[in-house]
């Protein structure tokens, strides 16, 4: 956990302790009353300051009020519903060491942590924690209050823009070259193992498997990562949009035209037929609502398309609305190719290489 500490000087703990060692230093009347005052309040049960709980009762964020005995006094419903808190213990070992420290010398602490508490297919929920000493508590404080608040959505849309960004500026770089103005050999083998590569971990959260069968030794001229970025945005909504532990297939084959085709065949949704013709336009998305539960933005595809422009091929896609998509990239092999003709050898382990894409998903 990454913690920052603020200035000491404002906190009501180390107010109250710069006032106990003047008046200690004095030995009037009036100390020993303030003393014996403090030594009651000690024997007394730690109660909340007036008007805490019911602040705590309101606050959408998880906070927790904890006494000198390191003992929960009382926890926001967020704070139990997240496993910060059970029962009158505080569950995360750093929260519970903050507010001893934060107890010992009256600094307000603030800084992150994650806990094992899957949010939106994450893993973890990351906090932005803030521990400060309660002033003003009955009997004999050293009460902490602790504030975590909920980062996983800011986080999100935090990066929502970054991919948001990134796209428009592959975008508007793509259009600007069309056709790639400096064109080079480059081995679909390469394109395909760097894609799948790149996509291995969004696949694996879902369970689902990613295979790539067909032929192999193919080349095109053009860019590499441009090619990449078109087929690892084909590959990413392929998982996207299948239920998880399905498959998707990527096949390489050679046409009789002359050009190098690969696909990329999924068990998803599938689009329904009316939004075929639009889903290459920049921001159309099928289904807005659960679109934005995948976090993307609606440009990948017109990533795709305006690469295969700039590469003299096309995209074509096949699906059907519960039943899984076939997406299909064209690029013209290069010319070595189309005369000499390429051996075509099976690419992978997987059993089922008869170069169609749906097919090997059977
Ligand atoms: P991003 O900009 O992050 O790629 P996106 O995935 O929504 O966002 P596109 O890749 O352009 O944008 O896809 C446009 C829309 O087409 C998607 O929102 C989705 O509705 C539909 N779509 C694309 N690929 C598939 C697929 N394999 N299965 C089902 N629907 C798909
Ligand atoms: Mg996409």
């Amino acid at each position: 956990m990454a913690i920052r500490t603020r200035a000491p000087g404002a906190s009501a703990a180390a107010r109250a302790r710069s006032t106990g060692a003047a008046a200690r230093s004095s030995g009037s009347p009036a100390v020993k009353r303030a003393r014996g005052a403090r030594l009651r309040a000690a024997q007394q049960p730690t109660r909340l300051p007036p008007g805490i709980a019911s602040v705590l009762s309101v606050l959408s964020s998880s906070a927790v009020v904890v006494d000198s005995n390191d003992r929960v006094l009382r926890a926001s419903a967020a704070a139990r519903a997240f496993g910060l808190v059970k029962g009158d213990r505080l569950m995360v070992s750093e929260l519970a060491a903050l507010a001893r420290q934060v107890r010992r010398d009256g600094e307000i602490r603030e800084g992150e942590f994650e806990v094992p508490v899957p949010r939106f297919g994450g893993r973890s929920t990351s906090f932005a924690v803030r521990v400060a000493p309660l002033g003003g508590a009955v009997g004999g404080g050293g009460l902490v209050l602790v504030l975590a608040e909920d980062q996983t959505e800011s986080r999100r849309v935090a990066q929502r823009l970054t991919n948001l960004v990134q796209d428009l500026i592959t975008l508007s770089r793509i259009q600007a070259v069309e056709p790639v103005p400096d064109p080079r050999p480059v081995p679909l083998d390469m394109v395909v193992a760097e894609a799948v590569d790149r996509c291995r971990m969004k696949a694996n959260a879902r369970g689902i498997a990613l295979t790539s069968v067909g032929s192999s030794g193919l080349s095109v001229l053009g860019d590499e990562d441009l090619l990449v970025t078109a087929l690892r945005n084909l590959l990413e909504n392929a998982v996207a949009y299948s239920p998880e532990r399905t498959r998707v297939v990527i096949t390489t084959k050679r046409t009789s035209d002359g050009h190098a085709e690969l696909s990329v065949a999924d068990q998803g949704i599938g689009i329904p037929e009316r939004d075929l013709e639009r889903i290459f336009e920049r921001f159309y998305r099928v289904d807005p609502a659960r679109s934005r539960a995948t976090g993307g933005t609606g440009l990948g595809l017109a990533i795709v398309k305006h690469v295969m422009a700039a590469h003299n091929g096309k995209v074509t896609v096949r699906s059907a609305e519960g039943a899984g998509s076939t997406f299909t990239l064209f690029v013209p092999l290069r010319s070595e190719q189309v005369s000499t003709g390429v051996a075509l050898i099976p690419q992978t382990a997987e059993p089922n290489s008869t170069g169609n894409a749906q097919e090997a998903l059977k």
